[in-house]
């Protein structure tokens, strides 16, 4: 969400924004327009309003995506950890955001988050 689109910068499609791995706070924030996401192949800051992608201004403050939230998502959609998402066609934009170790860690938390429900 929002899937296949193109970044309004690089022009490269991204198979998924992962607006959804921004802190709710975040999320908010991009909606509002007083944050950008960030594109995974060029790094430019893009803004979206729920429906539409847009050039940001390069003075909009960039967000960054949460691994807590990007593992426990990968978790839900799929049975999978982050580290296997990542390994994916789609995933693969994003291999790059954080070290494998931080992935590892974030997913074994999750796994352990999960055990106790
Ligand atoms: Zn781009």
């Amino acid at each position: 969400m929002p899937p296949e689109r193109q970044c309004p910068s690089c022009k490269e499609v991204v198979p998924d924004w992962h607006f959804e791995w921004h802190a709710g706070d975040d999320q908010k924030a991009i909606y509002e327009g007083k944050l950008a996401m960030t594109c995974p192949f060029c790094g430019a800051g893009v803004t979206y309003d729920g429906f539409d992608l847009g050039p940001a201004s390069p003075k909009l403050r960039k967000a960054q995506r949460d691994i807590t939230k990007a593992s426990c998502w990968a978790r839900m959609n799929g049975g999978g950890s982050l580290a296997k998402y990542l390994q994916t066609e789609i995933g693969q934009p994003y291999v790059g955001l954080w070290s494998r170790r931080k992935v590892q860690a974030a997913d074994k938390s999750e796994a352990k988050k999960q055990d106790q429900d």
